[in-house]
């Protein structure tokens, strides 16, 4: 299959950081019915701080991004979302390596370790309506395609459906983690801000393989 380098997975950052400041409003006004108004604004800000970092001093390897971009995110957002995908960078780094290429395993293998992190840091479970209702399937949708021969562009487009599946399956749980868990029953029927903007993430991986 083919090959993918660290500079498109520096796209993948920048695409991502264009998502989350376009929907900035957006992804606030979901946390504003079900959080405390932040969402937006939290990455917005952690991932303008990534790409200044990145764009200040460049990284040769993806274990050096990676963890340049989760130690930004955990020192620059205050709100669970930064250690939480600030945790995911980091995990992510640590399993890709002193590396500058990926193919589908190796990337598999950073997203499994980055959603590793996720989890061992939030402790969610599928179903708490959180970002990792969307990330879960996402990565299963991933796999599959490597599995059965897909490159990482074809795998990255499945991975993206998947995630906005999941998403949008988020709507009418009850928030079992974070903040809108203190909503009990009232948190049903509004999508969740970090689901939303984990979509955003492998809507940003899928277009920058695409290219
Ligand atoms: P805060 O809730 O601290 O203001 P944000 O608004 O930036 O932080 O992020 C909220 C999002 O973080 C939620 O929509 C949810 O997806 C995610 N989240 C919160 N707690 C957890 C957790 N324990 N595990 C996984 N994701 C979580
Ligand atoms: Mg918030
Ligand atoms: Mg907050």
């Amino acid at each position: 299959g083919e090959t993918v380098t660290l500079s498109s997975l520096v796209t993948w950052l920048s695409r991502f950081r264009d998502l989350v400041t376009e929907n900035r409003n957006y992804l606030t006004e979901l946390d504003s019915a079900i959080g405390d108004a932040d969402h937006g604004a939290n990455m917005a800000r952690g991932m303008a701080a990534v790409m200044e970092k990145v764009g200040a001093s460049p990284a040769t390897t993806a274990d050096e991004l990676f963890k340049s971009v989760g130690m930004t995110l955990v020192t620059s957002v205050g709100g669970a979302s930064g250690p939480l995908y600030g945790t995911f960078f980091l995990r992510f780094g640590m399993t890709a390596g002193a590396v500058s290429e990926f193919d589908g395993a190796a990337l598999s293998a950073a997203l499994r370790a980055g959603l590793g992190g996720v989890v061992a840091r939030g402790k969610p479970e599928l179903g708490d309506k959180t970002m990792f209702d969307a990330m879960s399937p996402a990565l299963e949708a991933f796999d599959a395609s490597v599995a059965s021969g897909g490159s990482p562009a074809a795998a990255a487009a499945a991975a993206y459906d998947a995630a906005v599946v999941g998403r949008d399956a988020t709507t009418p749980l009850v928030a079992r983690k974070g903040r809108a868990s203190y909503l009990g029953e009232r948190s049903a029927g509004h999508l969740d801000p970090g689901a939303t903007s984990t979509a955003f993430l492998f809507q940003a991986l899928a277009e920058s393989l695409a290219q």
